[in-house]
């Protein structure tokens, strides 16, 4: 069964400023064309927000994470 928990990251919203990279320490992401690239998704931690809370720009997402991705009342708690 493939990972469902991973970060993904909105280039439209993205500085490059590396936080997230330097976060992480499970080898998740790279750094590609001078930014941070998602190359291990089997590497991230279930339930882990580490790099989407450093994240200044708001730009990460988690798969997997789907209280913030459905935009629903159910949700509120
Ligand atoms: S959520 Fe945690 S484990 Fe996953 S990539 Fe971000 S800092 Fe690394
Ligand atoms: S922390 Fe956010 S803005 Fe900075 S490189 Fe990562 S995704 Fe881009």
């Amino acid at each position: 069964m493939s990972k469902l928990w991973y970060p993904m990251i909105d280039q439209d919203k993205c500085i490059g400023c590396m936080a997230c990279y330097k976060m992480c320490r499970h080898g998740v992401y790279a750094i590609n064309n001078d930014r941070p690239t998602v190359v291990n998704r089997e590497g991230c931690v279930e339930g882990c927000h580490g790099c989407g809370n450093r994240c200044p720009e708001k730009a990460i997402v988690y798969s997997g994470d789907f209280k913030k991705m459905i935009k629903c009342s159910c949700n509120d708690d």
